[in-house]
C-alpha cells in the first residue's frame, strides 16, 4: 500500500472535488459508509466468483470471531446502507461515495492494493434514462479535467434476466464439448459463471469464443428496446461510444446496461471506471426488489491519465509565504496573516523557527508561494509591508497594510489565474 506524497495527494484530491461538485450540481447525495463489513456481504453481494472477492480480499476474525473483510468496491455497503436504514420505503436516492478499497493484487501502474473509488448508486429508476444521466455524469468530469479526448465509452446489454438465462443455456451448451481447450479460469466459470467467460483474458479462450452464440441474438422484444432506447438518449446527448458485445462486467445480477471507460494511457490497466444496472442485487441483500444503477471510477487512475496529458497538479504549499524579520513583529505580522486567509482567501504559509534572512528566503522559494511578503522594523512603523515576486523578475514593492487586500485580489490573483 503506498504513501501518497504531497504533489501525488492534491492531484487526487483536485479529481476527488471535480466529481464531488459534479455529483453535487445533478442533484446526488452523499453518503459515507464502513471501510469494513462482514465478509458474507461481499460474497453475497459482489460474489465469490469474481476475483476482487474471491481471490483478493483482506479478510480476518475479529475479536468476537466474526469474518470481516476491508472492502474491495463500495456497490454492495452502498446497498446495504440503503435497506438497513430504510432508504428505499417510499423514496428514490440517488447517491455518492468516495473511499479507500483494498485488493490483493500484483501491485503495478495504476493497480494498487489500497486506491480511492468514487461511486455513485440510484435507486427505484427502470432507466434507461437514469442509465445515461450516470454516464453524463462522469463525461462531464473528464471534460472538465480537459481528458475527455483520451477517455474511451464502451457500452453493451446483458438484457434481462429470460434474454441472460436463455444466452447463458446456449454458451454453456457451445462451451462444454470445448471444455479441454479452455483456460482454468474459464472452466471453472462454466459452473458458477459462464457469462464472464466472454471476458477471459487468456488469448486461446478469446479465439473459442469468435464462433460462439451471441448475446444479441438472445435479446427479447423488451431487451431490445431497452438498448435501442439507451443508445438513442446518448447519442441525443452527444455521448459518443462503441458497443462491445463481449463486456459482461463479471457479476451475474447486472441486467441491461453495462458500460466501462478505458484510456490508452494505462497500459494494462486500461480501465478507469465502469458501471451498470443491477435490478437484482437489492433483493439478493434482503431488500425488496428494487431496480438501481451505478459507476465506480477509480481516482488514482484518472490522476495517471491526467498526468499522461500533462496536465499533472501543479502543486504549491502556499500562494504567499510570511516572513517577519523582527521578533517584536509576531504579532503585526499574525494580523496580517489571518487577514490574508479570510479577506483574500489565499494560502498563507508563515515562517517559523528563525534562521538566517537567506535561509528564511530559501524556505520561502521552497514553499512554492508566488510572493514573500516581508515585514521588519521599517514597515511596522509606516504600517506597510514589502512584496517580492518569487517567480517574476518583477521588482519588490512596499504598498500600504490597508491597501494590501485589493492588491492582492488584483494582482496575485492574475497571476494564480495564468
Ligand atoms: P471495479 O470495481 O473492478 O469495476 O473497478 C472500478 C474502477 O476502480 C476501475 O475501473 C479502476 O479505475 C479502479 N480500480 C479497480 N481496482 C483497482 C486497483 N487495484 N488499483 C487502482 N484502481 C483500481
Amino acid at each position: 500500500m503506498r504513501d501518497l506524497l504531497p504533489t501525488e495527494a492534491s492531484h487526487m484530491t483536485l479529481v476527488e472535488e471535480t466529481f464531488k461538485s459534479t455529483l453535487a450540481s445533478y442533484g446526488y447525495d452523499e453518503i459515507r459508509l464502513p471501510t469494513m463489513e462482514w465478509t458474507v456481504l461481499f460474497q453475497r453481494g459482489v460474489g465469490e466468483d469474481t476475483d476482487a472477492v474471491g481471490k483478493e480480499m483482506y479478510t480476518f476474525e475479529d475479536s468476537s470471531g466474526e469474518s470481516i473483510s476491508l472492502r474491495p468496491e463500495g456497490t454492495a455497503s452502498c446497498v446495504r446502507a440503503a435497506i438497513s436504514n430504510t432508504m428505499l420505503r417510499g423514496d428514490r436516492p440517488r447517491l455518492w461515495y468516495t473511499g479507500n478499497m483494498f485488493r490483493h493484487e500484483q501491485p503495478q501502474k495504476g493497480r494498487y492494493r489500497e486506491f480511492m473509488q468514487v461511486g455513485a448508486e440510484v435507486f427505484g429508476y427502470t432507466g434507461p434514462d437514469i442509465d445515461v444521466e450516470l454516464i453524463q455524469i462522469c463525461e462531464d468530469v473528464w471534460r472538465k479535467l480537459g481528458i475527455s479526448d483520451r477517455i474511451d465509452l464502451q457500452i453493451n446489454t446483458l438484457g434481462n434476466l429470460e434474454s441472460r438465462l436463455a444466452f447463458r443455456n446456449a454458451l454453456v451448451d457451445f462451451l462444454v464439448p470445448l471444455k479441454g481447450t479452455l483456460d482454468p479460469d474459464s472452466v471453472r466459470r462454466l459452473d458458477t459463471n459462464p457469462l464472464r467467460i466472454l471476458d477471459s483474458k487468456s488469448e486461446e479462450t478469446q479465439n473459442l469464443l469468435q464462433n460462439a452464440p451471441r448475446l444479441t441474438d438472445y435479446l427479447d422484444e423488451p431487451s431490445t428496446k431497452y438498448f435501442e432506447e439507451l443508445r438513442r438518449i446518448l447519442s441525443e446527448a452527444g455521448v459518443s461510444y462503441s458497443v462491445k458485445e463481449r463486456m459482461v462486467r463479471g457479476l451475474d445480477y447486472y441486467s441491461h446496461a453495462v458500460f466501462e471507460w478505458h484510456s490508452d494511457d494505462l497500459g494494462a490497466q486500461s480501465q478507469v471506471g465502469g458501471g451498470g444496472r443491477y435490478d437484482g442485487l437489492v433483493e439478493r441483500l434482503g431488500g425488496s426488489a428494487c431496480p438501481a444503477s451505478g459507476f465506480a471510477v477509480g481516482i488514482d487512475r484518472i490522476a495517471l491519465v491526467r498526468d499522461a496529458a500533462g496536465k499533472s497538479a501543479d502543486h504549491r504549499s502556499c500562494d504567499v509565504y510570511v516572513i517577519s524579520l523582527d521578533s517584536s513583529g509576531d504579532t503585526y505580522v499574525n494580523k496580517i496573516s489571518r487577514i490574508l486567509r479570510e479577506q483574500a482567501d489565499l494560502r498563507v504559509r508563515k515562517h517559523h523557527g528563525g534562521g538566517r534572512v537567506k535561509n528564511r528566503f530559501r524556505d520561502a522559494d521552497r514553499s512554492g508561494a508566488l510572493w514573500a511578503l516581508v515585514v521588519g522594523e521599517e514597515e511596522m512603523a509606516a504600517q506597510t509591508i514589502t512584496l517580492k515576486p518569487l517567480r517574476t523578475d518583477e521588482p519588490q514593492i512596499t504598498i500600504a497594510t490597508e491597501a494590501m487586500i485589493d492588491f492582492f485580489n488584483d494582482k496575485l490573483k492574475k497571476d494564480l489565474a495564468n
